[in-house]
């Protein structure tokens, strides 16, 4: 049978990065991915020219970026620009995104914009690492006074966390996202695709060894440590770790006796969140003025991903067309028909005339956007990356979070995973 010192199950960017990292030690790694392509939700697809993202859109000046600059990526894009709309009451106006923009903006008072411009100078400096015991919507209860302020901070944040759950997300994560947020996102050329290629290049440059269409069944274990996994076809490979960076729940149906491990309180707290998507390429632009929206007091969100600007933002299209996403971030209950109109009509507000305009289209009703989200019922607060009660097993992914979210979780669960893993266990396979 095969032998690796480490496999890692799940092809995602967690996984990658682990891959990426581990190789790079100088450590024997498989990665086993089950479907024919890398990626998971941050894959692209390409029709008619146009790249739509899958999940992930924007890269915050956070721990993944650095990590992969770490790595040596190249990272072809650009910072999009800020200014804003923002959707009140079916109506659209100058969202605060930016000094100029508070003082034009009709949706606050002259107190509501000294309020603001309060916190927008005050919030780079936030010390968020003691807001863990708070969920997002005290702080913003216990903070902010001006009522529309508090709208407009939740339509922010929704964006920030990629969630419309305030009333569960604890508030540092939350607050620190925004941080990253503030100090300006990038978007890549060609999707995030691009990366997942690069990320997979410079893992297999370092030796990993990359196999897609590989679906694991189960981890093998005996007497309390991990001997290797098992496909769907009955395939076996010999392993001494093996780090799944899969969501909580495929993990437990992957480990025999997970009820006995800490996977059992990893499945059991996990709160997702979900997120309905809506990608349009266009020929034209409509209206070229509104290519960035934030609802108000609507949970969605519209950004046109190759907007101009200086510099300007994204490739997205083979041909000049522009890729518009719209989100609708899900709360306690969502629709997937009534929520598709909705995001309809925002483009129709935002783009009117976008139907002939018309390139491409994809509608994803309710993508996982995290299978856990930092939140305040949390029983164990920093998942992983050990599972204590069998030697070997890690876990990785944005949910693995202690503190990251998104992208930034799943490397940096991938990252705290192989640092264990190297010190935890020598090298045995030269
Ligand atoms: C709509 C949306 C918007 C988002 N926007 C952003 C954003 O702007 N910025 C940001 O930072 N993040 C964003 N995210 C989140 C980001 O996409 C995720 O955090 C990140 O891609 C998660 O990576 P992962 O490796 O943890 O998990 P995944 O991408 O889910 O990877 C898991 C992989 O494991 C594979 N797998 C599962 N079971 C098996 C098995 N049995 N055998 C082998 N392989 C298996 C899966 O096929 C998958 O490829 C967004 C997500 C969504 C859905």
């Amino acid at each position: 049978m095969e032998r690796y010192e480490i496999i890692i199950v799940g092809g995602g960017i967690a996984g990658l990065t682990a891959a990426a990292f581990a190789a790079r030690e100088g450590r024997r790694t498989l990665l086993l991915e089950q479907q024919s392509h890398l990626g998971g939700r941050a894959s692209t697809r390409h029709e008619n020219g146009i790249y739509f993202n899958l999940g992930a859109h924007a890269l915050y000046n956070g721990y993944a970026h650095e990590s992969f600059r770490e790595l040596g990526l190249k990272l072809q894009g650009g910072v999009p620009s800020i200014g804003a709309r923002g959707l009140w009451k079916g109506r659209l106006h100058v969202m605060p995104t930016s000094l100029a923009s508070l003082l034009q903006t009709p949706l606050l008072t002259r107190k509501g914009k000294l309020e603001m411009a309060f916190w927008l100078s005050k919030l780079g400096k936030l010390d968020t690492s003691r807001l863990n015991g708070i969920s997002l919507s005290d702080w913003i209860e216990a903070n902010l006074k001006d009522p529309l302020l508090r709208h407009l901070f939740h339509s922010i944040m929704r964006t920030a966390t990629y969630s419309a759950l305030p009333h569960l997300h604890v508030a540092g994560p939350a607050l620190k996202q925004l941080q990253s947020a503030l100090k300006g996102v990038f978007y890549l050329d060609k999707g995030w695709g691009s990366l997942v290629e690069e990320l997979r290049s410079v893992a297999a440059a370092h030796g990993a060894e990359i196999r897609t269409g590989w679906k694991t069944a189960a981890v093998r274990h005996e007497n309390g440590r991990v001997i290797g996994v098992v496909n769907d076809q009955g395939e076996g490979i010999h392993a001494d770790i093996v780090l799944l960076a899969v969501a909580p729940a495929t993990a437990c149906k992957l480990v025999n006796g997970w009820e006995h491990t800490a996977l059992e309180t990893w499945k059991k707290q996990s709160r997702p969140a979900t997120a309905a998507c809506l990608d349009v390429g266009l020929k034209r632009l409509p209206n070229p003025d509104c290519t960035f929206l934030y609802g108000v007091d609507q949970a969605v969100f519209l950004t046109d991903q190759s907007r101009s600007g200086t510099p300007r933002a994204a490739v997205m299209s083979d041909n000049g067309e522009h890729t518009i996403s719209l989100i609708k971030y899900h709360g306690d209950d969502n629709d997937a028909k009534e929520d598709e109109r909705e995001l309809e009509n925002v483009l129709d507000l935002a783009q009117p005339g976008w139907r002939s305009e018309l390139a491409a289209r994809q509608y994803l009703p309710r993508m996982t956007v995290t299978p856990d989200i930092p939140h305040i019922n949390r029983v164990d607060s920093k998942p992983g990356p050990a599972v204590p009660e069998i030697g070997g097993l890690y876990v990785a992914g944005d949910w693995a979070s202690h503190g990251e979210l998104l992208a930034d979780a799943a490397v940096a669960s991938a990252r705290r995973a192989v640092q264990h893993i190297l010190r935890k266990a020598p090298s045995i396979i030269h």
